[in-house]
């Protein structure tokens, strides 16, 4: 009883402490956001799975806390959903893709796309599509350099909405990519509706697609899916040589993961994959 009871206060002051860590994480993103310069995109590279050139980069968010150090999107991103501050952030990071994407395309990157992850809270928000416009125009990019990842539980829902609003996003020239593809409970009906660009297969797909049988079997599918669809494949989450033959082998397009780079800061992006700035 007594070590029971021990243990009840051990976890009740350690959910008192969590949640004024939040309060203190919201007060600091708050702050942030205002300031505006504590947050920086990392890229990581896309590549053909069959000829290994560059296709474009994906933006991932960090925030670099004056005392906690890099956070990754894990810590921050479910609170600014949480507190509405996510719409903010959301439109920082479009922008900052924008302004980053212009600069290669100036430096003669004419072909690369450049992803960002759009949350559903975001996706929702009445003004999206003239936000993305509106970035598009201050930043002067061509719109097919700018996909926008959605997950694919968004997509299920308030189908009418969602319809509509993918639509006139695509209206505006980019393309839209469901993040994620397998893991939503939904039925594929919905894509023969939605006009995306490309399926990403999740990651715990690819995880084990060299050794589960169901995992091959279900990454398989997806690829002839997306051919039949008539639209892009990529894999994310790759690690080892083996699951990129495998994918080479049955036809994914492209291909993503730690295999081949992490999320990287600008500058070493530049040096590593951008042959203009490695000299
Ligand atoms: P996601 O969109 O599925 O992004 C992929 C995540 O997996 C990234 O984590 C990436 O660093 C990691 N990753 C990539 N390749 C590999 C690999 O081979 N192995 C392993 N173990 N991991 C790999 P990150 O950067 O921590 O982002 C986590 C999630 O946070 C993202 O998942 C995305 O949902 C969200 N996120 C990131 N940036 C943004 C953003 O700007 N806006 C919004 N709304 N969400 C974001
Ligand atoms: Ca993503
Ligand atoms: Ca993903
Ligand atoms: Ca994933």
């Amino acid at each position: 009883k007594e070590f029971a009871g021990n243990c009840y206060q051990l976890f009740s002051s350690d959910i008192e402490n969590q949640a004024v860590e939040q309060i203190q994480l919201e007060n600091d993103l708050f702050k942030a956001l205002q300031k505006g310069n504590e947050f920086e995109l990392y890229y990581q590279p896309k590549f053909d799975a069959r000829t290994n050139d560059l296709i474009g980069m994906e933006s991932l968010i960090r925030w670099n806390h004056p005392e906690l150090g890099t956070l990754s999107p894990g810590h921050f991103i479910p609170l600014a959903e949480e507190t509405g501050l996510i719409t903010l952030l959301g439109e920082w990071v479009i922008r900052q893709a924008c302004k980053q994407m212009k600069i290669w395309e100036e430096a003669g990157y004419t072909e690369l796309i450049i992803s960002a992850n759009l949350s559903p809270q975001q996706f929702n928000q009445k003004e999206i599509v003239q936000v993305v416009a509106d970035i598009l125009h201050e930043t002067d990019l061509p719109p097919y350099h700018l996909e926008l990842e959605l997950t694919e539980n968004l997509i299920i829902h308030n189908t009418e909405q969602t319809l509509k609003t993918i639509g006139e996003l695509k209206g505006l020239g980019i393309q839209i990519s469901i993040d994620d593809f397998g893991t939503g409970y939904s039925s594929l009906g919905y894509l023969k509706d939605f006009p995306v660009d490309t399926l990403k297969i999740d990651k715990s797909f690819i995880d084990d697609v060299t050794t589960n049988k169901k995992n091959a079997a279900i990454t398989k599918t997806i690829i002839t899916l997306a051919d039949s669809l008539g639209v892009n494949v990529i894999a994310e989450g790759v690690e080892q040589a083996e699951q990129a033959v495998f994918l080479a082998q049955h036809g994914c397009h492209w291909i993503q993961g730690f295999y081949y780079s992490q999320p990287l800061p600008t500058k070493t992006f530049e040096r590593h994959f951008l042959k203009s700035y490695s000299q």
